[in-house]
């Protein structure tokens, strides 16, 4: 299919609407706000267009924030709870936040909403969520601060809410197998299985109890590590440091 090009309008099925730029439009909280679920503790779903996108979450404060530490760290159980939910599912996701927050230009006598984003990170059922967290408050805290002390004349009135955007993990990240490094590969005393998922740590116990029925670095040559062991509640894949769970 061609790519629409920009400038055409496309009726938005959403906002019951022509718009001239489809792609600028999506982003857009006009559209967002239209496409939003009911809030179940502060949490709305997002419904999204984009492809990679898996699910997106905006989630909102009971009451109004001016501090960017407090404001995230009021809203740091609900967005955790929603990518730790996402991460049972799928085991591993790339995530980025969006910060909305309503600014004033006294100036002007004119308010807008404002946007800061974080960069996607990939995160696992072993990630260590309050870390990251901190990473995309530190990030918030460094764009918004330069924002307003730029010549804008922009100043904040209160922070509004977070969007959590859920992304597919790409394939380059899939698989958790590493290669053996060649200094030890050539001892010939050790089997790597060269699994294409993110249970490298199941198919190496399946490699260690299975006769292999062809090559031993192929997963096929064992029996799937979930029909001999139970991972659930565990989450793949693992940290070294987890093992002694199992
Ligand atoms: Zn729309």
């Amino acid at each position: 299919m061609s790519k629409r090009p920009r400038g055409v309008q496309k009726y938005c099925d959403d906002c019951s609407e022509h718009v001239p730029d489809y792609t600028a439009h999506l982003r857009s909280i006009k559209h967002k706000n239209n496409c939003l679920s009911t809030s179940v503790g502060g949490i709305q779903e997002l419904k999204s267009a984009f492809k990679c996108r898996i699910v997106s979450y905006r989630v909102t404060a009971d009451h109004q924030f001016i501090n960017l530490i407090e404001f995230m760290a009021a809203l740091a159980g609900p967005i955790k709870k929603v990518v730790r939910h996402q991460l049972e599912v799928l085991g591993c996701v790339k995530a980025n936040c969006d910060l909305y927050g309503y600014f004033i230009l006294e100036a002007k006598g004119k308010g807008e909403i404002k946007a800061f984003n974080t960069r996607n990170h990939v995160l696992t059922i072993n990630s260590d969520l309050s870390k990251w967290l901190e990473d995309v408050t530190s990030s918030f805290d460094v764009q918004a601060s330069s924002f307003q002390e730029k010549d804008s004349g922009w100043a904040l009135q209160h922070w509004l809410f977070i969007e959590v955007n859920i992304n597919k993990n790409s394939p380059l990240w899939g698989s958790t197998y590493i290669p053996t490094p060649p200094s030890i590969a050539r001892k010939r005393a050790i089997v790597n299985v060269k699994n294409t998922d993110v249970a490298c740590f199941g198919w190496a116990i399946m490699s260690a109890i299975d006769t292999p029925t062809g090559h031993v670095e192929l997963p096929s040559s064992y029996r799937h590590y979930s029909e001999v062991f139970n991972f659930e509640g565990i989450g793949l894949p693992r940290k070294t440091r987890c093992h002694c769970q199992i």
